[in-house]
């Protein structure tokens, strides 16, 4: 019996790792073609701050829509893309698409308006990485202060000293740089005062419980007292209730970005989003 129980557990891991490999597969193949065949896109998330009561700008979140198999989640396919180098291309439409939306959106309104692109830790470690983001801002015809980079602590813990010097040339351009998910890394404190940063992105998992959690307000409190006296500035991420964000205002947390502000929206609508907002 335990040998039929063997071959039972062997012949199920097997067809679940068949499964699991054929759905890597296809979405890796249908991913290198996915930039030529128009399936990506990108949603812009407004951003707002809470001192200035206005809207400073917008994060650039990717969308996948594959024909056959919908849409597929960052969270999915992100990992799959750093897996295969394929997020190096990926990155790079990305920056030249915000970009170029941010652009447009100049026509729009003379507001410093921020797009904020997300890094992967494989881009940021890519040689030819400064040399891109200087010919697409200049292409662009933006000033560099309109465009926020977002890395998360893995990208600068792994080289700091490679960190350290690509940062120092972020900020001698005038680039915005912010820590996403700041929170939930394992790194020390201490690359706060060594990199060249502006802003930390408070995780949404410590705002999610805010309300009824002492835990994650403690944790969340800490975040901007220690942003604070380090001349950082801070947002919170996933802010999906009036709630939540008046005890972020409390706390003295100057921005805030979820669901409650505004969902991720289709560059259309983001430009509509602009001008109501421009207009109340
Ligand atoms: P992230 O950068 O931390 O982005 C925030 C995520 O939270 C987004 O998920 C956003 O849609 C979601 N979100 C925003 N407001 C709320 C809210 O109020 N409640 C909840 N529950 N969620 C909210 P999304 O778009 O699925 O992206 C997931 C992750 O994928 C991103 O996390 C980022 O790490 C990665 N990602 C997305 N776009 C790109 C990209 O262009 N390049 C790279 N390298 N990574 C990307
Ligand atoms: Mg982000
Ligand atoms: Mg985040
Ligand atoms: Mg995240």
């Amino acid at each position: 019996r335990a040998k039929e129980n063997g071959r039972n557990t062997y012949c199920f891991f097997t067809s679940e790792m068949q499964r699991y490999h054929a759905r890597h597969l296809l979405l890796e193949n249908a991913l290198r073609r996915a930039i030529e065949n128009n399936e990506l896109s990108l949603v812009y998330q407004p951003q707002y701050s809470l001192q200035q009561q206005k809207l400073t700008g917008f994060e650039a979140l990717l969308r996948w829509q594959h024909p056959e198999l919908g849409l597929i989640s960052p969270g999915e396919f992100i990992p799959l893309a750093e897996r295969s180098g394929l997020v190096i291309p990926l990155g790079e439409w990305v920056l030249k698409t915000a970009l170029a939306e941010r652009a447009s959106w100049q026509q729009l309104t003379p507001a410093p308006l921020t797009v904020a692109i997300n890094l992967s830790p494989i881009q940021f470690r890519q040689p030819g990485l400064l040399t891109l983001i200087d010919s697409l801002l200049h292409a662009s015809q933006l000033p560099a202060e309109m465009l926020e980079l977002e890395i998360t602590e893995s990208a600068m813990v792994e080289d700091p000293a490679h960190a350290a010097s690509l940062l120092d040339a972020f900020r001698q351009r005038g680039l915005r740089i912010a820590v996403d998910d700041f929170g939930t890394g394992y790194s020390s404190l201490s690359y706060l005062k060594r990199f060249a940063l502006h802003k930390l992105k408070i995780d949404q998992s410590f705002v999610r419980d805010l309300l009824s959690d002492a835990d994650d307000r403690a944790i969340v409190q800490a975040i901007i007292s220690m942003a604070h006296s380090l001349e950082l500035d801070t947002i919170a991420e996933g802010v999906e209730t009036a709630a939540q964000q008046a005890l972020l205002q409390q706390l003295g947390c100057q921005a805030i970005q979820g669901y409650h502000y505004g969902k991720p929206l289709p560059a259309e609508q983001a430009r509509a989003f602009i001008q109501q907002q421009l207009q109340t």
